[in-house]
């Protein structure tokens, strides 16, 4: 699949539209075991990311990602905004001067975004944090990739691996973040961001699934 500049910018403005349409849900979930904002965090920087994508709509996809993600870090308060930030800053270095993507190429981008969250919040798996349903999804989408699946099937099977990620952090206890202020309380309640997480996952799904009609 030739994935170009145009269906990245696409891919943000969906990511955009589902923080928004979830924005309520996201923050419920940040309450009991955080501060009540991660929908409203997300919210603020995606509608920073739509007003900057004019501007670099014309540019090469390392470009497009990496003021995304430097969009996002000034403007998301919260954990979640260097989190997403550097995920997509990663992402854009990794695939600095390519207006065109091959399969390969998007696996290589998702696992440096993921690599930018670990090194800079230190979690592991199990500690109920975006990284329980990331890490999954991108195991899952290697191991199609690895058996010659196309990057559609893979994302397919990938987003399951990140729904059922989410799911997973449920009855996690939470050792990082504000909800790991909570000990054991923060038992039973679906960590927010794996859940910001899903909906990235399912939006990208949607962006590949579009391309092919
Ligand atoms: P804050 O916790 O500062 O209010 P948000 O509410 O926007 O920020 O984001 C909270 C989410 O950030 C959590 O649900 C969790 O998924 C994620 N998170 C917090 N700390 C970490 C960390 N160290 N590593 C990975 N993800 C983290
Ligand atoms: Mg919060």
């Amino acid at each position: 699949m030739q994935i170009t500049a145009e269906h990245v910018i696409r891919f943000l403005e969906y990511v955009a539209q589902s923080i928004k349409s979830h924005r309520d849900e996201l923050t419920q979930l940040d309450s009991p075991i955080g501060d009540a904002d991660h929908g409203v965090n997300l919210d603020r920087g995606f509608t920073a990311v739509l007003g900057k994508l004019p501007s670099v709509a014309d540019k090469d996809i390392g470009t497009i990602l990496k003021t995304t993600g430097m969009t996002l870090v000034s403007t998301v308060g919260g954990a979640s905004g260097p989190l997403y930030g550097t995920a997509f800053i990663r992402a854009g270095t990794a695939l600095a001067d390519r207006y065109e993507l091959t399969d390969d190429e998007v696996v290589v981008a998702l696992e440096a975004a993921l690599e930018g969250i670990v090194a800079r919040g230190k979690a592991q798996r199990g500690e109920k944090t975006m990284v329980d349903a990331i890490a999954p999804g991108i195991d899952a989408l290697k191991e199609s990739i690895g058996k010659n699946e196309d990057i559609l099937s893979a994302t397919r099977y990938a987003v399951q691996a990140v729904e059922e990620g989410m799911k997973s952090t449920i009855p996690m206890l939470a050792t990082k973040g504000r909800a790991s202020y909570l000990g054991e309380r923060s038992i039973g309640h679906q960590d927010p961001g794996s859940t910001s997480a899903f909906y990235m996952a399912q939006v990208l799904l949607k962006t590949l699934e579009e391309m092919q009609t």
